[in-house]
């Protein structure tokens, strides 16, 4: 449903052109959920704003690559139609519910004018929509509190009118960048369980974007994780969890508490991700990798087929792979 291709972003900073993607390839199919993970800075929300048009804190642009939205062209489409599939059929959720929504409206209204702008809805029936999907997204006491404001909703409970927003003219895809990273452990765990929940009721295509692994286990079936503006692994899943075919998504897997590997202890990635106006020749995680060897500083590994569906960039995936296996 939606193809990302080779796409390329760059920024203009003080110290230079920062290169922020660099070639990333991804899709995502309808009623599947893709979970691009990586640290800050590695080019997944710019990704994403480049998918939605909303590279506008300038001078961010696109410099390369197509954005396939069922096979045609979101970068090179005519303004009008862009906009309009972007609006209708595309949502996307923010980290920050509070500065994504209007202070100054309701939260009833705001979702009214969803229905009223897009669907030509009467006002009345629009207002009782946006209470049942108030509801919908498990809002207490919904019918009253539509008259509420932003403000007046604790950060869970915004998160939840966020959700509402992005489901009301039932999109294909939903990116939600960060959705529950502003909000605290059992908040977040409701609230991606209603995401998860809603993206398999509408079969939507889902791209949660976040630089927590613990989130994203259970909701996603595929992982994309990203590192200094590519895609260094591709992988079903399970088989991501099962043996990383990646050293930098090996040192994310050991960094964080699982429940199938108690015991074990944790160990965070040595080092900083590198900046990116002066990205590494050669593997750009080499400074990083313990496995790293002369090529790696020369050579930057493209992204080797694994399996059917699974892809890693690194010259020694194999290894990777088998030492995960055996449990090393
Ligand atoms: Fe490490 Fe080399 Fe693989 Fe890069 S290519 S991840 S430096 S082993
Ligand atoms: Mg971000």
């Amino acid at each position: 449903m939606l193809e990302v291709r080779d796409l390329h972003v760059e920024f203009r900073t003080r110290d230079g052109v920062a290169k922020a993607v660099n070639g990333v390839s991804c899709s995502v199919d309808a009623g599947e959920t893709l979970a691009v993970l990586g640290e800050s800075g590695s080019g997944k929300s710019v990704t994403a704003q480049a998918v939605m048009g909303i590279l506008d804190s300038p001078p961010g642009r696109v410099t390369g690559g197509q954005v396939l939205f069922r096979g045609q062209d979101l970068l090179t489409m005519g303004a009008e139609h862009r906009r309009r599939l972007r609006g209708d059929r595309l949502a996307m959720i923010f980290q920050d519910a509070l500065s994504a929504l209007n202070p100054v409206l309701t939260v009833g209204a705001q979702l009214a004018e969803m229905y009223e702008v897009h669907q030509g809805m009467t006002r009345r029936d629009a207002r009782a929509r946006a209470v049942a999907l108030m509801d919908r997204v498990r809002i207490p006491a919904a019918k009253d509190r539509a008259g509420d404001y932003p403000h007046q909703f604790s950060g869970g409970m915004r998160q939840r009118i966020m959700i509402a927003m992005a489901l009301a003219l039932e999109p294909d895809l939903i990116i939600a960048d960060e959705p529950t990273t502003a909000l605290d452990v059992t908040v977040q765990a409701q609230v991606m369980d209603l995401l998860a929940e809603l993206q398999r009721e509408f079969t939507m295509g889902l791209i949660l974007i976040t630089h927590d692994l613990g989130v994203v286990a259970d909701v996603a079936d595929r992982i994309a994780v990203m590192y200094a503006g590519r895609v260094v692994e591709n992988a079903p899943v399970r088989d991501l969890y099962a043996a990383p075919a990646h050293p930098y998504t090996q040192g994310l897997l050991e960094s964080v508490p699982r429940l199938d590997r108690k015991g074990r202890e944790l160990h965070a990635i040595k080092g900083l991700p590198p900046s990116l106006v002066d990205i590494p020749p050669g593997c750009p995680f080499h400074p990083r990798c313990p496995r790293a060897r002369d090529v790696c500083r020369t050579d930057r590994p493209p992204l080797f087929p694994v399996a059917p569906g699974r892809s890693s960039a690194c010259h020694f995936w194999q290894e990777t792979l088998d030492a995960g296996r055996g449990g090393s």
